[in-house]
C-alpha cells in the first residue's frame, strides 16, 4: 500500500514536465494519491493538460494566484470534487529577468511586490483558503532556496521571497497546529526548470554545486518529490514548521573543500 493512499493532493504550479510540480506529482501519485492540478494561465494548458491526462488526473484547473477571487474558486472547486483535501503543495514562484541580474539595491519598488506577491503572498492566501477543507493529518508543502539564508549572486529579490516564504511557513504552523495541519518547506538545490532559467549564471550555480555539495551531485525533480511525499505522509506526523533540505548536503558547507574548483 502507498504511503499516500486515500489522501487527495492539490498541486499548484505545473508548467511542464521539467517542473518540480511535476515531479511531486508524479512521486505523490505513485505512493496512491489521487491528483488535483492547478497552472498559472491559458499558455500553459497545452502542456499540461497533456501531463494531467498521462496520470489519470481529471481535476485541473487554471488559478492565478495573484488573485483572490481565483484562489477562492479554486479551494471551492476542489472540495465541491474530492470532498476534502489532504495535500496542497505550493511550487510557485515568479520574479522580473530585470531583477535577477545586477546588484541587489536595482529591485524597483513594483518588482519588489510583485515578487513578494506572488513567491510568498500566496502560500499565506492558499493555505488561508483551504485550510477550512483539510482535516486533521493534513499537510501543506511550498518549495524554498538556500538563498533565502545565504547570499546566491543575482538570486537577489527572489532570496528576499524565499526568506519571507520560510518565516511564513513558521507561522502557518503555528496558526494551523492546533487543527492539525502540518506546513513544512522544502529548500531545493538547483535544477534546470524555466523558472530557474531567469536567474543570471545559473548553468554557474549548478556546476559549482555539484563540485561543492558532499554527495557531489545535483539534485533532481524526483528528490524533491519523494520529500515531499514524506513531509505529506503519516510517516512525518510530528513534524511541521521546518525546512527540509534536499540539496546534497550543499548547506552544511562553509568552505568548499581544497579539490573543488569553486
Ligand atoms: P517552474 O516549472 O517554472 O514552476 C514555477 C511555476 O510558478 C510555474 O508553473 C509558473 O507559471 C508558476 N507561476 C508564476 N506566476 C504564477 C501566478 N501568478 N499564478 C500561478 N502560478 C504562477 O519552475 P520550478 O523550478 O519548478 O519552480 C517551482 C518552485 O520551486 C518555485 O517556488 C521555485 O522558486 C522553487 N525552487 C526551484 C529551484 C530550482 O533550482 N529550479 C530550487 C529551489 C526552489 P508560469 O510559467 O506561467 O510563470
Amino acid at each position: 500500500m502507498g504511503l499516500l493512499e486515500g489522501k487527495n493532493a492539490l498541486i499548484f504550479g505545473l508548467a511542464n514536465d521539467r517542473s518540480i510540480a511535476w515531479g511531486i506529482t508524479q512521486a505523490m501519485r505513485a505512493q496512491g494519491a489521487r491528483i488535483g492540478l492547478s497552472y498559472a494561465g491559458e499558455a500553459l494548458e497545452r502542456r499540461v493538460r497533456p501531463l494531467a491526462e498521462s496520470i489519470g488526473c481529471t481535476f485541473v484547473e487554471e488559478c492565478d494566484v495573484s488573485k483572490d477571487d481565483a484562489i477562492q474558486s479554486v479551494a471551492e472547486k476542489a472540495a465541491l470534487e474530492f470532498g476534502k483535501i489532504d495535500i496542497l503543495v505550493h511550487s510557485i514562484a515568479f520574479a522580473n529577468r530585470d531583477e535577477l541580474t545586477g546588484p541587489f539595491y536595482n529591485t524597483s519598488r513594483a518588482g519588489f511586490h510583485l515578487a513578494l506577491d506572488i513567491s510568498t503572498y500566496s502560500f499565506v492566501a492558499l493555505a488561508r483558503a483551504f485550510q477550512p477543507f483539510m482535516p486533521r493529518g493534513s499537510a501543506m508543502v511550498c518549495m524554498t532556496y538556500h538563498g533565502s539564508v545565504k547570499v546566491a549572486p543575482h538570486y537577489n529579490v527572489m532570496g528576499v521571497a524565499k526568506a519571507a516564504l520560510e518565516a511564513s511557513t513558521r507561522y502557518l504552523a503555528y496558526d494551523l497546529g492546533p487543527q492539525g495541519v502540518r506546513v513544512n518547506a522544502i529548500s531545493a538545490g538547483p535544477i534546470r526548470t524555466l523558472a530557474a532559467a531567469g536567474v543570471s549564471g545559473f548553468k554557474d550555480m549548478l556546476r559549482a554545486f555539484a563540485d561543492m555539495s558532499p554527495l557531489r551531485e545535483n539534485v533532481t525533480t524526483q528528490d524533491v518529490g519523494n520529500a515531499a511525499v514524506f513531509l505529506c505522509s503519516d510517516m512525518a506526523a510530528h513534524t511541521t514548521g521546518e525546512v527540509f533540505y534536499v540539496d546534497s548536503g550543499y548547506n552544511i558547507m562553509g568552505v568548499a573543500g581544497p579539490e573543488e574548483k569553486v
